[in-house]
């Protein structure tokens, strides 16, 4: 059983066809599209698509003003792309512990390490489980802060009832591979602030306002770039892709929701394993379904003989030399030897979950 899919509806190789076919590939009228259906579907507030969620990302801390010296606050449980790019803007990544019970930042310790340096905060939703978003934002408030929510796995995951994208002034959505909506490669950035969404256009572009740039008899529109820009916009191919994939997203949501409501039921009083908590507030996009093991090799190797395949997905990323190596975060250290995430995709047949059960609540 794999632990990913990457989900390709017929639809979206229909239109990948279409527009294959049309001579017009680069970025059109289907980004467009897809940044509409982004807003109708799933409430990301004025998105931006774009040609990653890493790109998402280095563009907010761009539009948040965040340049050398300044220090970022994100926890060490998330993938490279986080830290990477705020070393990308010459700031310095600062780690935050995590609450062990969700592996997400902890608001008790974003406060232990605010400084006069620091500009940002990058919460990440480790799986999809929403971070306690009013805590993190009012203390943004209090000490002016900009929150960048990394929500690579939080797409259709809400927070007291609001959709993640729609809650902080820049939200960072990835649509790669693995992710549960892909384009192949992309991501988007949901800003707060219509006028952020409309310099995160000029940005994506090389710093040039299409709209506002006139075609001239030489060939080339009228332009001055004021502002330092980057190729990364989406295209109207990975567009197509993620407007095909976008019709069953809500199909796959609930699927994989029910599958993850039914782990909690079955693994509750398991030996040696101990679920994430989960509040009644908001509700987890479920990209991974990640628990706390005892003995976890002899675990993974326990589902590995039944050709279930479990994974940690990320180990702490502060332990990469570029970020200077470990720090000193006590509950990050124990969440660390012990998270480990099985399959919860919508491709999982009701057999297999059956398998995962009991292979699991046998013991390892
Ligand atoms: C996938 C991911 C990213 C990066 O997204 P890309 O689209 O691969 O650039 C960033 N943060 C987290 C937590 C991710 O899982």
């Amino acid at each position: 059983m794999d632990f990913f899919n990457t989900h390709i509806s017929p639809k979206a190789i229909e239109l990948a066809t279409q527009v294959l076919k049309s001579g017009w590939i680069s970025e059109g009228k289907m980004v467009k599209e897809f940044e509409i259906q982004l807003n109708k579907r799933l409430g990301l507030a004025n998105p931006v698509a774009l040609n990653s969620g890493t790109s998402a990302l280095h563009l907010a801390l761009v539009l948040a003003g965040v340049g050398p010296g300044d220090e970022v606050i994100i926890p060490a449980q998330t993938f490279v792309a986080t830290g990477l790019v705020v070393l990308m803007q010459r700031a310095n990544p600062v780690f935050a512990d995590i609450d062990p019970t969700t592996g997400n930042i902890s608001v008790a310790s974003i406060k232990e390490k605010i400084t006069d340096r620091t500009k940002a905060i990058i919460p990440v939703h480790w799986g999809g489980y929403p971070c306690d978003l009013d805590e993190i934002n009012e203390l943004a408030t209090q000490h002016n802060l900009i929150v960048i929510e990394d929500a690579a796995h939080a797409l259709g995951a809400t927070y007291k009832g609001k959709p993640v994208g729609s809650i902080s002034r820049f939200s960072a959505f990835s649509f790669q591979a693995i992710k549960h909506l892909t384009t192949g490669d992309g991501g988007a950035l949901a800003c707060m602030d219509a006028v952020d969404s409309k310099n995160a256009f000029v940005r994506r572009w090389f710093g040039i306002d299409r709209t506002n740039s006139k075609p001239s008899i030489l060939g080339e529109r009228i332009y001055d770039i004021t502002e330092l820009g980057f190729k990364y916009h989406m295209n109207d191919l990975a567009a197509v892709v993620g407007l095909g994939n976008i019709e069953n997203f809500s199909e796959w949501l609930s699927r994989r929701r029910e599958i993850a409501v039914l782990y909690r039921k079955e693994f509750a009083n398991v030996a040696g394993l101990q679920l994430m908590n989960w509040k009644k507030d908001r509700e987890s996009a479920s990209w991974l379904f990640t628990i706390l093991v005892e003995n976890r090799e002899d675990f993974i190797r326990k589902l590995s003989e039944r050709e279930i395949s479990a994974s940690v997905v990320h180990l702490r990323i502060d332990q990469n030399s570029v970020f200077g190596g470990i720090k000193n975060l006590p509950n990050q250290k124990w969440f660390n030897e012990r998270q480990v995430s099985i399959p919860v995709h919508e491709s999982l047949r009701d057999c297999d979950i059956e398998l995962i059960v009991k292979s699991i609540k046998e013991g390892w």
